[in-house]
């Protein structure tokens, strides 16, 4: 959004948003309804024999088979386990990035506690017998659990959002239009007192249910076959060394454009509590039902690409969160910049120097590595790299946009200094 996007209804107001993302209130009234059905449409695909995109898997469940009073009860005890976790005093309190006052809000970062704790109960439950594996059984309905959960958080925060403050809401989704604002997300940072419902939504219940999920699907096909795939391993094994890193590196999450831009509405409520556990699983749940066998040779090369797409993501990230924190740190030091009027620089070598996203260059070759271990005769498990491939590239418009009204000219010459945005001599 570019300050010419703003307009000022008077000086007391916050600023209108005039240019509205995702197809505007169209968007905002086609996706709600989109989204679920691809994830149901999805989780029943997975498990059909033939698993097919293509055509309609079935039977179709009837409505009421959808609706399971104890998956839901599961789901609503999941969110409140993560919440208590999230409100223990362990791990530091930290700083956000300023706010519009100037002000800056407080965050606790103890993702990997609660990482840990629920690791422990996970297991002790196992141990006493708990049997994970029904997640598989039930996933359907705990998905279906987990949109009502986010449908219901949604109309809530566009409920309170209309008692806030203006300098509460955010710049992105302050249109006026109810359906966009609830869509695109009205307020800023929600909080009840200091429990902020944004930022414990981005990592912890998605995330941590993620892997959850993940390990359930490991655990039916132990349960019918006598022992977990190599295949079923290394997804496993990939996705949690990605959810370690993201709790690992919690505090980056204050610094990203979900936290310092977006709203918290619709789009966030249903990526982070149903999108991302029920889709980014999907490769596991599809292994379940579709056994890969998988040559040595062919998971020692799928291991060698996850490990480079780690290492640029890793590197990529580590070596500008190093610069923004002290640009004389002798990691980066010697790395060639471009001064801007903000003050600020933009590194023009080293990582950031190959393609103008190289984070989402790695990101995407692990989102590869994930699908691989399926194997190549069904595409339904290459879903989340194609999504993924569709979301970084529209990410990428977004922050291009906001790095072009922030830094101008300087940006300019860093588009032209470094032309390619994601994948070198090719986009
Ligand atoms: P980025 O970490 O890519 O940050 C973009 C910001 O970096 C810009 O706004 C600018 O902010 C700064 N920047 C850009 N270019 C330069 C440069 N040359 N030199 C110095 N600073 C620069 O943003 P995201 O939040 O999109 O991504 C964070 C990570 O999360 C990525 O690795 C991404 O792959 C991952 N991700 C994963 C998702 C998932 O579902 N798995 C979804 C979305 C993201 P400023 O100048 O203000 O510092």
């Amino acid at each position: 959004m570019s300050e010419g996007d703003l307009t000022m209804d008077d000086k007391s107001k916050m600023p209108r948003t005039t240019v509205l993302e995702f197809g505007g209130p169209l968007g905002a009234l086609f996706l709600p309804v989109l989204l679920p059905c691809t994830v149901l449409y999805l989780l029943l695909a997975c498990r059909t024999k033939e698993a097919s995109v293509l055509s309609s898997p079935s039977p179709l469940p009837a409505p009421s088979e959808l609706w399971d009073l104890d998956a839901f009860l599961l789901v609503l005890g999941w969110f409140s386990l993560q919440a208590v976790l999230y409100m223990l005093p362990l791990g530091k309190v930290t700083q956000g990035m300023p706010l519009q006052d100037g002000t800056r809000l407080s965050y606790r970062i103890n993702g990997l506690h609660a990482f840990a704790i629920t690791s422990l109960l996970v297991g002790v439950g196992i141990f006493g017998g708990l049997r994970l594996s029904s997640v598989h059984d039930r996933c359907v309905q705990l998905a279906v659990s987990a949109m009502i959960v986010s449908f219901s958080l949604s109309a809530f925060l566009y409920a309170r959002s209309l008692c806030v403050p203006e300098s509460a809401l955010a710049p992105g989704g302050n249109s006026g239009n109810p359906l966009y604002d609830f869509f695109i997300g009205h307020e800023l940072n929600p909080r009840i007192g200091s429990f902020d419902l944004k930022y414990f939504c981005e990592l912890r219940p998605g995330l941590i249910g993620w892997l959850v999920i993940n390990l359930a699907m490991l655990m039916k096909e132990s349960e019918l076959r006598g022992s977990p795939s190599l295949a079923m391993i290394l997804v496993n094994s990939f996705q949690l060394l990605y959810v370690l890193d993201a709790l690992w590196h919690e505090e980056a999450v204050l610094t990203t454009m979900d936290i310092v831009n977006d709203g918290f509405g619709f789009m966030l409520a249903f990526g982070d509590l149903t999108w991302v556990p029920f889709m980014y699983s999907l490769q596991a749940h599809f292994l379940v039902s579709h056994p890969q066998e998988l040559a040595v040779t062919t998971a020692v090369v799928i291991v060698l690409l996850n490990a480079l797409g780690y290492f640029i993501f890793r590197s990529a990230n580590s070596q500008k969160n190093t610069f923004r924190r002290n640009p004389s740190d002798p990691k980066v030091a010697g790395l060639e910049t471009i001064a801007t009027a903000t003050g600020r620089q933009l590194l023009v070598s080293g990582w950031w120097g190959l393609v103008r996203h190289p984070n989402y260059l790695g990101d995407l070759i692990m989102a590869l590595a994930w699908s691989l271990p399926c194997g190549l005769a069904h595409i339904l498990p290459y879903f989340y790299v194609t999504y993924f491939t569709v979301l970084l590239i529209h990410r990428e418009a977004r922050d291009e946009h906001q790095c072009r009204r922030k830094y101008g000219s300087a940006w300019n010459e860093y588009c032209k200094r470094v032309p390619y945005r994601i994948f070198p001599y090719m986009y």
